[in-house]
């Protein structure tokens, strides 16, 4: 039987960036199971968003590690990672702009690089653009995108290159245990045995979770976003962009198209067939939403989009924990859409919780699923409208 140090199931951005960071902390025999290829979830669809504006301390904490690493891929872990510092602005209406500042302030308290802005700034930065409804606005100049196909693929050779084994097509079965400790995994190429486990398994965690007696309610959701080509005369390459007033978020795509995602009630689906393809009724959406913003968009030429699948959790967070009632197993689920560019810090602290006894980059307590089991969820004071957005960003 095949033995491993840890195992990791799942290979997109967060299994890729747990196993890259086991080997960095000295563990040499890391299995990354993957049941498809690498990046076939939720990362090789993601918008793939780096910005920090968060409305807690703890996810906003999370980014600023990972954005270190972004900015600073190559050196830490070798490759690229299509990072782009565009800037990023968060756009409320005139109701939030005291929780905007507050929020500001405490992300400069962190170390963020950010500012409110007025909105002439704003019309500064984004030409072109009707601030209809918008009363107040955030921009971290550091801050953009990322290709997060790239950066899955960039953690997963980096750990290869480190010693560690990369198992595509391999399906993680079954995690078994006895007498309440992981020993093993059974997978579609045989059983490993390993005492320590690492279940990144995006929206379809749920079926190891089960048999182990796990279940915090967390639930499939199919996500779209939609492509356009920039309109005549529009040659700007904006920042990326939280448009709280109408739920979207948009970022450059290439030299000149403008990725979007709106909150267009999204469907929980099942992740086993849901739709690739993006809906005729979204796009139309996204271009409604666009051209609210930016008018020229009334008249961009389409150029494609996709669907992509998530787990939310009951209060939009993510589980990331060492599970209490099964020794030697970690999970980071219920991504909630919002976890590609927190993935460098939360792979960090899985790998320091297996090798250190600890997370150390940050403190993961406030993601534990006690939050659940003792009946109080995720609440921040100063959320814009509402607590829990099923629009990835
Ligand atoms: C359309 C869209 C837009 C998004 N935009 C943003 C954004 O702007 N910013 C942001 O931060 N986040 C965004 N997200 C969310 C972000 O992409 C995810 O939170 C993040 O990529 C989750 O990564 P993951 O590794 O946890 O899961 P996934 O990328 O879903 O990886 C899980 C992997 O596990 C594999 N797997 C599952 N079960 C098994 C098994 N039993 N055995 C072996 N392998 C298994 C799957 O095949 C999959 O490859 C977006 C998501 C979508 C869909």
């Amino acid at each position: 039987m095949r033995v491993a140090d840890v195992v990791v199931i799942g290979g997109g951005a967060i299994g890729a960036s747990t196993a890259f960071h086991l080997t960095t902390l000295g563990v040499r025999d890391v299995l990354l199971l993957e049941r498809r290829h690498l990046a076939a979830g939720a990362t090789g669809k993601s918008g793939a968003l780096v910005r920090m504006h968060y409305t807690n301390d703890s996810e906003s904490r999370l980014a600023l590690e990972s954005l270190k690493v972004f900015r600073d891929f190559d050196a830490i872990v070798g490759g690229a990672c299509g990072f782009e510092a565009v800037g990023f602005v968060q756009l409320v209406g005139a109701e939030y702009r005291d929780a905007l500042r507050r929020n500001v302030a405490r992300q400069q308290r962190l170390g963020v690089d950010t500012r409110e802005i007025s909105l002439d700034e704003v019309r500064a930065l984004l030409p072109g653009v009707e601030l209809n409804g918008v009363g107040a606005a955030a921009y971290e100049p550091g801050s953009g995108f990322a290709d997060p196909t790239a950066t899955a693929y960039a953690f997963a050779g980096a750990a290869v290159r480190a010693g560690a084994t990369v198992q595509t097509h391999c399906e993680a079965l079954r995690i078994v245990t006895e007498g309440g400790r992981v020993t093993a995994v059974e997978t579609s190429a045989g059983r490993v045995a390993t005492r320590a486990v690492v279940v990144a398994a995006g929206a379809w965690a749920q079926t190891l979770l089960t048999p182990l007696g796990l279940d915090w309610g967390l639930a499939p959701y199919r996500i779209q976003v939609a492509i356009f080509r920039w309109p005549a005369g529009f040659t700007h390459r904006h920042p990326a962009i939280i448009d709280a007033t109408q739920k979207s978020w948009f970022r450059p795509e290439g030299a000149a198209a403008t990725l979007i995602g709106v909150e267009l009630g999204s469907a929980h689906a099942d992740p086993e067939k849901y739709d690739e393809p993006v809906d005729a009724a979204y796009v139309a959406g996204c271009r409604a939403a666009l051209a609210t913003r930016f008018p020229a968009f009334e008249d961009a030429p389409m150029r494609g989009g996709w669907a992509g699948m998530i787990m939310m959790s009951p209060d939009g967070r993510p589980i990331i924990e060492r599970v209490p009632s099964v020794d030697g197993l970690w999970v980071m689920a219920g991504d909630s859409g919002t976890s590609f560019k927190t993935s460098p810090a939360i792979g960090r602290c899985l790998a320091e919780w297996i090798v250190r006894g600890a997370p150390v980059t940050a403190d993961l307590a406030p993601f534990s699923s006690r939050r659940f089991a003792e009946g109080r969820p995720w609440h921040d004071t100063d959320h814009y409208g509402r607590e829990r957005l099923t629009v990835s960003r």
